[in-house]
């Protein structure tokens, strides 16, 4: 059950709850975001994609690294512009038909 703020509205996470990704109950799909973690585990000091990600499509885990999922990803471009290591590579339109979330391609 969602809960609301003072404002009476919902909270991002909340609204991030409520998106319908195409993709889900896929056990196999091609990513629309590829990222080279290597380069994130590596090279990358920064690591502000694990900041500015709004769906946290990349997270930390407990030794600092790096990873990526693409699933609960609403295609806000923020990582394609933050990203200053070449590190992500995007794939768009979607190179197969049930990717991403339903605003965008429904
Ligand atoms: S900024 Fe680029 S290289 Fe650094 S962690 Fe994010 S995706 Fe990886
Ligand atoms: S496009 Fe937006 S939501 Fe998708 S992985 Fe990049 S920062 Fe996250």
């Amino acid at each position: 059950m969602s809960s609301t703020n003072a404002k009476g509205t919902l909270s991002v996470a909340e609204r991030l709850g409520t998106v319908n990704f195409r993709n889900q109950g896929r056990s196999e799909s091609k990513p629309h975001i590829v990222v080279d973690t290597e380069i994130c585990n590596s090279t990358c000091t920064h690591k502000c994609t694990t900041r500015v990600c709004p769906a946290k499509c990349y997270t930390l885990d407990d030794a600092g690294l790096v990873h990526f999922q693409y699933e609960d990803c609403i295609e806000c471009g923020t990582c394609m512009y933050a990203c200053d290591q070449g590190a992500v590579s995007w794939n768009f339109p979607h190179p197969e038909e049930g990717k991403g979330v339903n605003w965008t391609l429904g």
